[in-house]
């Protein structure tokens, strides 16, 4: 950045100063996202270094998976839920992307990651995506391969129908109502591939699941799950 662009940033800062998305302070020139407090106090899982976390149970029974893990703990009220809603509903994807590349060099130290061949993010429905007009598991991916070096697709997994909001339903009505919600197109693409599936938060996995059944019917596919967040 050369001393006018420096120049102009630090004068439309005056006016429009730059907050942290987890509390809310302004951000120092050097900070981005995050203030240093925050960056240095997020509430980290680190399941991807942990033999049997509790997320590897999650889809016991359901579908098989090789493994699971969750950046933050998300916890009503707490500074993740903040992040989660500047990335969903602020429009703020640039930080979903910045936690994406920061979880991905931490995946990368992962002996359970280590073999993952390309990165899908769970697709939007159409309808939302027109709504919100960007994908936050996509930018997700997008950091994700900026730290591990490896592609990312959008456009071998598919959603079509519309599902209505899952919030007030039933573990088994949820998955009903989404079990047949996905498709697979370009398959050659991850075929024989270790993939990693993304998405901004985990609760009960029915999405995630349905997904993971599309993608397993691909020869030699293997599916692991990384989240920015998942419930506390
Ligand atoms: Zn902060």
């Amino acid at each position: 950045m050369n001393k006018i662009q420096q120049l102009i940033k630090n004068f439309i800062s005056i006016f429009y100063p730059r907050s942290c998305v987890a509390c809310g302070n302004a951000l120092m020139q050097n900070e981005s996202h995050f203030c240093l407090s925050c960056l240095m106090h997020l509430p980290e899982t680190n399941y991807h270094l942990m033999e049997n976390s509790p997320l590897d149970y999650i889809f016991m029974g359901r579908v098989p998976v090789e493994k699971v893990s969750s950046l933050l703990f998300y916890k009503k009220g707490n500074k993740v839920q903040h992040i989660l809603h500047a990335l969903k509903y602020k429009g703020n994807k640039e930080v979903g992307r910045f936690l994406g590349e920061l979880y991905g060099r931490q995946l990368l130290k992962s002996p359970y990651y280590r073999s993952v061949d390309c990165i899908i993010p769970i697709p939007l429905h159409p309808k939302k995506m027109r709504m919100r007009g960007y994908n936050q598991s996509e930018w997700i991916a997008m950091g994700l391969t900026r730290s591990m070096s490896i592609p990312y697709f959008t456009d071998v997994l598919l959603r079509s129908e519309f599902t209505e909001t899952q919030t007030k339903k039933s573990r088994f009505s949820r998955w009903e109502n989404v079990k047949s919600v996905f498709t697979t197109v370009e398959t050659e693409k991850i075929r024989d591939k270790h993939v990693l599936l993304c998405d901004d938060v985990l609760t009960t996995g029915a999405t995630m699941e349905s997904a993971i059944t599309q993608l397993l019917k691909i020869e030699g596919v293997r599916v692991s799950v990384a989240t920015l967040a998942c419930a506390n």
